[in-house]
This record gives structure tokens, sequence and C-alpha cells, in this order.
């Protein structure tokens, strides 16, 4: 959508280089390790940064992370 894209390019000149930001795929490709970190009580924000910042303004990949959190969670439970 063109008003996202917008959106999104103004809070990238707003946020600058200081704030990292990560794409869904970048994001996707790491949430596996950023779940890993948090559960494993790691400091996942130093670990992947730019991903949580991600996760805040991006429900689809926050939802992704909240499925395979309760995955992982499910699994380590076993
Ligand atoms: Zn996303």
């Amino acid at each position: 959508m063109m008003e996202r894209s917008e959106l999104e390019g103004t809070l990238d000149r707003l946020l600058g280089p200081a704030a990292p930001e990560i794409g869904c795929d970048q994001c996707f490709e790491q949430l596996d390790g950023y779940v890993e970190s948090e559960l494993a009580g790691r400091d996942a924000d130093v670990e992947f940064p730019g991903l949580a910042a991600h996760l805040e303004g991006c429900p689809a990949c926050r939802e992704e992370h909240e499925s395979l959190r309760t995955l992982v969670e499910a699994d380590r439970s076993n």
C-alpha cells in the first residue's frame, strides 16, 4: 500500500541511522533465534538489534512472534 510505505519512509527519516530498522524478511529470518534468546534469558534486543522495534510497529510479525514463542515454550516444557 502506498500510504504505508510513505509512512515508513517518513519514520526512517525521523529515526535516522541510530535506530536500526529491519524489514519483515529479516525479522522472519531472525525470529527463531530471537525467541530462543528471549526464553534463554539472554538479551535478545542486543543480539538482534532492530527486531523488537520492528515487532512494535508490525502487527503481522508480532503475531508471528507470539505464536512462535508459544510453540517453543510448549516444546520446552515437554
Ligand atoms: Zn514485519
